[in-house]
């Protein structure tokens, strides 16, 4: 029998989310029966070749390749979740949304005590061009479902994904979603 296809991305983001993800403990041979990976940073799949089930956003938008990789989830993906806060409002990326792009720049590379730099800002072609702020995945494209935290635990992660997985609507207990 054909298994769902689940593809997960880390945009502008710590890797945390997916390092939740991986904290379901020996939940993750029972994820194996239950789903295939698709294009993850898990398994090094780039491309998509086939349409997926359910797509996990871990990270905002920063640059001009976070946009490109989002929107290619949303054409591949038939549900897109945004997995925790950098997704879902930008996270600590997002604290660059106060100062000027070219004043973060200024401050990371010219006037920072803590790099010893050539005294100037990168700007290689090869260089994805940074955005003017960071975006929250909902305002690049539309989003199914919000997973909450900093990261979501893993216990929250695996509850949600077993509802989409198996078709249902995810609804998961107040104590997964609470913090403190
Ligand atoms: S939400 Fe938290 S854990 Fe997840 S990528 Fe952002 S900083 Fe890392």
């Amino acid at each position: 029998m054909t298994k769902p296809k689940l593809a997960t991305c880390s945009l502008t983001g710590c890797f945390g989310c997916h390092m939740s993800l991986l904290d379901i403990d020996e939940r993750i041979l029972e994820l194996v029966e239950l789903v295939d990976l698709d294009v993850s940073p898990l398994d090094d799949k780039k491309t998509f070749d086939q349409p997926v089930d359910v797509g996990f956003i871990e990270g905002g938008c920063s640059n001009e390749y976070n946009i490109r990789e989002l929107k290619e989830f949303r054409k591949h993906c038939r549900i897109l979740v945004s997995v925790g806060a950098c997704a879902i409002n930008g996270g600590i990326p997002a604290m660059r949304n106060t100062v000027g792009l070219r004043e973060c720049l200024e401050a990371v590379y010219l006037n920072g005590t803590s790099l010893e730099g050539d005294g100037l800002i990168p700007n290689d072609e090869d260089l994805p061009l940074l955005l003017d702020r960071v975006y929250p995945s909902h305002e690049v494209v539309k989003i199914d479902y919000f997973l909450p935290g900093c990261p979501p635990s893993g216990d929250a992660i695996w509850e949600g994904l077993k509802a989409l997985l198996t078709g249902r609507v995810p609804a998961l207990p107040y104590l997964l979603c609470k913090y403190e």
